[in-house]
């Protein structure tokens, strides 16, 4: 049951071949014989679950059911859950429940989704390789000593190994592309403001985006759909109506015109990689596609851009972790200043200090014109050379990271070598656009992504683009072996 598609458990649940509470029963088995190898659970909410599950029983049995209806599923520790332990991957938020549901949590609640726990991921969705976490790596269920991404690495990894069959995910600068690209399954980072943020925990406000990942693009859709939407309670939401997103899965693409960017294929690029990619444009001209090159010159920019941007953002919203409104608080401080920093010195890990430390100086005055305002500059001629390019190609495609997951242990004794591989995700968050990555092979023995960049709002069509791919070709249902 594990390797099924949304679809087909949707069918088996209104014929009743199987109940909800079976389908919960099931995956929380696989959890229990499986996750201890790979950390990709932070909690597992069992008895919810089970209840969750019985619920739904009884509405699909009253004829009420949704597509989403019966189907279990995880959230990113990021999404704050009514009752239920909300981390971020921190020993900050280690005793932290949250007193109420993030919207995104709270829609796929009401449309009967069941909760199977809370995933692991890097400490405040903080870096690239899931190594962060206050609760220990993450392993990839391809390889136990590679990294699964980051930073919703425990949410590609559980999909991967067949321990949920959706998952959310948050991308501020790569979260759900990335490891999605490392762990060989679906992600789509929606166009900012498509998703609520609402309850989700803040990194960085004006990046952060909620989205889907699930084994392929037909149940990112189904699962987008449930999603996204316009809320009254964040007020960067979008008013714009949500698309069937399944509706268009299927149609053609033949005249499609893909742009392939100059600066995503040079130094740098794993030449196994660039071959996977290749090989996966290759796919799309035989499938009636048309493809040329393009250019997006400021990207080498991207990086330098968003480590300033990003941090600055962070250091702002963390400020609110004090000790004193939200979890950790230090023993017996001695006045209000110890609080503060005994506090925050024991709840923050090292490389979420490191951010701060980044984004308070350069937001200090004397370099905030030296560095944000530079920054945000930067970041308009990366939306306009993405803007140029697509008024001239329908996408762009390109690979989602330079190389494939590294091994454990490798990434943050060089923070920087870390940063400088988010330089294909990074630009499409500075523009704001949606992007997706989908399993397109394998190098080196393990999985490639190929991202897939549209224009704002144009989820529909990235979705149907990748469900072409994916009918075409059979790497998005590739199972690890060991995972079977
Ligand atoms: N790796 C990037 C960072 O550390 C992106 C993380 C994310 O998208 N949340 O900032």
């Amino acid at each position: 049951m594990h390797q099924q598609s949304i679809a087909e458990l949707r069918g088996m649940l209104d014929r009743r071949e199987v109940s909800s509470v079976e389908l919960a029963q099931h995956f929380l088995a696989r959890i229990k014989a499986h996750d201890p190898a790979l950390n990709s659970f932070i909690s597992v909410t069992e008895d919810e679950a089970l209840k969750a599950a019985l619920a739904a029983d009884h509405r699909i049995a009253a004829g009420h059911a949704e597509p989403l209806t019966g189907i279990p599923l995880a959230h990113k520790d990021i999404f704050c859950t009514l009752g239920v332990k909300t981390s971020c991957g921190s020993r900050m938020l280690d005793n932290f429940v949250a007193p109420y549901n993030a919207t995104v949590v709270e829609r796929l609640n009401q449309a009967g989704t069941v909760m199977l726990g809370k995933l692991n991921m890097d400490e405040f969705a903080m870096g690239s390789t899931s190594e962060s976490s206050f609760y220990g790596p993450t392993k990839n269920p391809w390889d136990l000593s590679a990294v699964p991404g980051g930073s919703s690495g425990g949410s590609a990894a559980a999909l991967a190994a067949g321990l949920t069959p959706l998952a959310t995910g948050t991308d501020t600068g790569g979260s759900i592309r990335q490891p999605a690209a490392y762990c060989g399954v679906t992600g789509l980072k929606p166009t900012y403001g498509r998703v609520s943020r609402f309850g989700m925990i803040a990194y960085a406000s004006s990046l952060d985006q909620g989205g889907p990942m699930a084994r392929s693009a037909e149940d990112c859709a189904w699962l987008l759909k449930a999603m996204a939407g316009f809320d009254a309670l964040d007020s960067t939401c979008s008013e714009q109506p949500v698309e069937d997103y399944t509706a268009k899965l299927g149609e053609d693409v033949a005249g499609l015109t893909i742009g392939l960017p100059r600066e995503y294929f040079g130094e740098g690029l794993d030449g196994e990689v660039a071959r996977a990619i290749d090989e996966a444009v290759a796919e799309f001209r035989r499938l009636g596609a048309e493809v040329r090159e393009v250019s997006l010159p400021n990207s080498e920019l991207a990086i330098p851009a968003y480590y300033v941007i990003a941090p600055a953002e962070a250091s702002s919203n963390l400020s609110r972790f004090d000790g004193v409104r939200f979890g950790h608080r230090c023993e017996a401080p001695k006045d209000l200043v110890d609080l503060y920093e005994r506090s925050r010195a024991e709840g923050f890990g090292s490389e979420v200090k490191r951010r701060i430390m980044i984004g308070a100086y350069a937001l200090s005055s004397g370099y905030y014109d030296a560095y944000y305002l530079k920054a945000q500059r930067i970041r308009r001629l990366i939306a306009d050379d993405f803007r140029r390019v697509l008024s001239e190609v329908d996408v762009i495609m390109g690979p989602v990271a330079p190389h494939v997951a590294p091994d454990l242990g490798t990434s943050l004794k060089d923070p920087v070598a870390m940063y400088l591989s988010d330089i294909y995700t990074v630009p499409v968050n500075l523009a704001g656009l949606p992007a997706m990555s989908i399993p397109a092979g394998f190098a080196h023995g393990r999985p490639v992504g190929l991202q897939i960049i549209g224009r704002a709002f144009d989820e529909a069509r990235l979705l149907n683009i990748a469900h072409r791919f994916q009918q075409a070709t059979d790497w998005h249902r590739q199972i690890p072996a060991a995972f079977a």
